[in-house]
């Protein structure tokens, strides 16, 4: 059984997909968690201007850092290994946002990483949430939801982050950083973000994570 959820940044995905995983008994993968670690390894090696500018990347620099990282998912946590030591706790920082977001427009990125995304969903019973799940990575599957919010509401979702705010962040950087990953994510030329033809799009703008949980619940009754 599959289970795709996508949504913009900040629409509460994240959250919900976990729950329902817990509900389900269901193993949860975090898309959005693997581009990250792309991203944090890319960090460790690249500047941002040499990142802007590697659309190509070499299917043996993806190859490489695949071969790098673990992706497993336990006890509701889902954990992220590079090298073997768990990182999964420093990529959501305002930094790893923004490699995150550049190094998922690459298209041998993104190629590489979806072999990888569908054999977690072949393997299990999946809850697997991100951007392209139910358009490109499992268009067939049963189940689909496109999860959003209001701009406003979204913004005001990622300014309570206390990571983003203990980096010093200012709301207006934080609004401008939401801004610039939904224009890439809606405009890369692959896997744009869009809701699937056949999803159930929610809006969770006045709903409190308990309602949306719920909500998404009823649908798969
Ligand atoms: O979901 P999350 O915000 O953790 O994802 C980090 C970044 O990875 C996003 O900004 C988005 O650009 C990218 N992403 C993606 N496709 C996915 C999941 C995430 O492009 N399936």
């Amino acid at each position: 059984m599959i289970i795709t959820i996508d949504g913009p940044t900040a629409s509460g995905k994240g959250s919900i997909a976990k729950a329902i995983a817990a509900h389900t008994g269901y193993f949860y993968v975090d898309t959005g968690l693997l581009y990250r670690a792309m991203g944090y390894m890319a960090a460790q090696e690249y500047s941002r201007d040499e990142v802007d500018r590697a659309m190509f990347w070499a299917p043996e620099l993806v190859e490489t850092y695949k071969a790098r990282l673990a992706y497993s998912y336990a006890d509701g946590a889902a954990v992220v290994t590079v090298d073997g030591s768990d990182v999964t706790a420093q990529l959501r920082t305002p930094e790893i946002d923004w490699y995150a977001s550049h190094v998922s427009s690459v298209p041998m990125v993104r190629i590489g990483l979806r072999a990888w995304q569908r054999e977690l969903g072949s393997k299990y019973d999946v809850v697997i949430d991100g951007r392209d799940c139910g358009t490109v990575l499992f268009p067939h599957a049963p189940h689909k939801f496109y999860l959003t919010a209001s701009f406003e509401v979204r913004v005001k979702r990622a300014q309570a982050d206390k990571i983003r705010q203990a980096q010093g962040m200012t709301p207006e950087a934080i609004a401008a950083a939401v801004i610039m990953r939904d224009l890439r994510d809606l405009s890369r030329p692959i896997s744009p973000l869009k809701p699937a033809d056949d999803a159930i799009i929610l809006d969770t703008s006045g709903l409190g994570l308990e309602a949306s949980v719920a909500l998404v619940l009823s649908y798969l009754l």
